[in-house]
């Protein structure tokens, strides 16, 4: 493989891993505001926020995608669990500016390694659903909040 497609795969694969960012940074650590603070702020933040719907987990080097969100755009686009690529040292941190223009157009082109070869899949990102805000919710809640999350009043 040549350097400038190397490059091409890191970065394209990078903007994949939009939509696991919010957990990822949210997962290891509580939260000190209100579960209800948090919700109506996750439900305002996310709300016609155009996402992908992958999972990524960073090996070392690379990024994995680890899942795909059923009826989410990367479905639709026939990503798959296991894409990915070992050959850069791209982080989950860097897709944030990434993520930005790929929003911009609506429109994410991503390379990724399957099974060895290069396939190239093109994205219409779509924005979230009432049901997956609902659901990215309840995780945090779950994660973050587990005290509140499992005390009934
Ligand atoms: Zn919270």
């Amino acid at each position: 493989m040549n350097l400038r497609l190397a490059k091409l795969v890191s970065i394209t694969l990078l903007v994949a891993g939009v939509a696991a960012t919010v957990a990822a940074d949210e997962k290891e650590r509580q939260c000190s505001a209100p579960a209800r603070v948090c919700e109506q702020e996750i439900r305002r933040m996310l709300t016609g926020r155009l996402y992908l719907g992958v999972q990524l987990m960073e090996l070392n080097p690379g990024l994995l995608v680890k899942g795909i969100v059923a009826d989410s755009p990367a479905e639709r686009a026939d990503f798959k669990a296991g894409d990915g690529h070992s050959t850069t040292d791209s982080t989950i941190k860097d897709f944030k500016q990434l993520l930005s223009a790929a929003r911009s157009t609506g429109m994410l082109f991503v390379i990724v390694q399957r099974r060895g070869a290069l396939r190239q899949i093109t994205v219409r990102l779509e924005p979230y659903t009432d049901a997956q805000i609902d659901k990215i919710i309840a995780q945090h809640l779950a994660t973050s909040h587990a005290q509140t999350a499992t005390t009934n009043p």
